[in-house]
């Protein structure tokens, strides 16, 4: 079955939690520019079913998330059917009435999450600063983990003390870890800079989204599409949809292995070590990540 790319954001926020505006408001947000599908995941809350049902737009899919949180440690469940609610506080920041690691709060909720067949993705690690590449390596195999989030709070690009998220990306995957990365809006007042996921799956039901996402099928942006990707152990190709950019080969380490300026690359991974994966950088900062490719 031909496969298509789907345009989706897998983290939003309504007034069912802090989001500025009600469902409806986000929902036709997201319709008019064109996305495919939808998560609402407000934090510890689940839309209520029969809301949910009134979300639905015959383009959009929106379905259920729920940001699983305790004090500033978030993560994601996409797909889960049941609320799940942390034994700690979710809405507090002051980690003193946490009595848990950051490690084990989300090897907590992943077990959740998945145990419902949903997919989880840790979120946002750079928030407060709270999860750090050692965290989440203690944390064990989780698959998803935001390296772009567009809320503003978020320190996407670390500091003198702290590693980029897309650094922190690199310390997993060179360590062994099979994560791929995710940008998402976690959007709450619907102006911001913006994040999202190219999936492609084999149809716009969300059992084929969420393999998709387990799978590595999808890459992340913050304003670039690819108009062509194809990847194997051995090579990876790519055009640009939206003209040239500075497209860089990453391998272990974060080390940029290969730097090509235009609208489409060739990389051999002869040399590339255990895995490689690729990002475009346009001249207004826009960017895209592809999923690592392992070897
Ligand atoms: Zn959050
Ligand atoms: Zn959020």
């Amino acid at each position: 079955m031909a496969r298509r790319w789907l345009k989706g954001n897998t983290h939003t926020h309504t007034q069912y939690s802090d989001g500025d505006s009600p469902p409806e408001v986000a929902v036709d947000w997201y319709e008019a520019h064109g996305y495919d599908f939808l998560f609402l995941t407000d934090h510890n809350v689940l839309i209520p079913d029969d809301h949910l049902a009134k979300l639905q737009r015959p383009s959009m899919p929106v379905w259920q998330g729920e940001e699983v949180t305790m004090a500033a440690v978030h993560v994601n469940g996409l797909g889960v059917s049941t609320q799940i609610v942390p034994p700690w506080p979710g809405r507090s920041m002051y980690e003193a009435e946490v009595t848990h690691s950051h490690d084990h709060r989300v090897r907590w909720a992943v077990e959740q999450i998945l145990a419902q067949g949903a997919v989880a993705h840790v979120n946002h690690p750079n928030y407060l600063f709270t999860l750090t590449a050692d965290d989440l390596m203690a944390a064990g195999e989780f698959g998803l983990l935001e390296i772009a989030n567009g809320h503003p709070g978020v320190n996407n690009q670390g500091n003198d003390t702290y590693d980029a998220t897309e650094v922190i990306w690199d310390k997993l995957l060179t360590a062994g870890g099979q994560i791929w990365g995710v940008a998402s809006d976690d959007a709450h007042h619907f102006q911001t800079w913006r994040g999202w996921l190219q999936v492609e799956a084999d149809s716009a039901r969300v059992g084929d989204v969420l393999d998709a996402l387990r799978g590595g099928r999808f890459y992340c942006s913050s304003g670039l599409a690819l108009g062509g990707y194809e990847a194997s152990s051995a090579e990876i190709s790519l055009e640009l949809a939206d003209g040239a950019a500075t497209i860089e080969l990453i391998g272990p380490g974060g080390t940029v292995l290969e730097t090509i300026s235009g609208e489409r690359a060739h990389f051999r991974l002869s040399a590339a070590g255990a895995y490689a994966r690729v990002r475009a950088t346009a001249a207004n900062g826009r960017q895209l990540w592809t999923q690592p490719v392992f070897r």
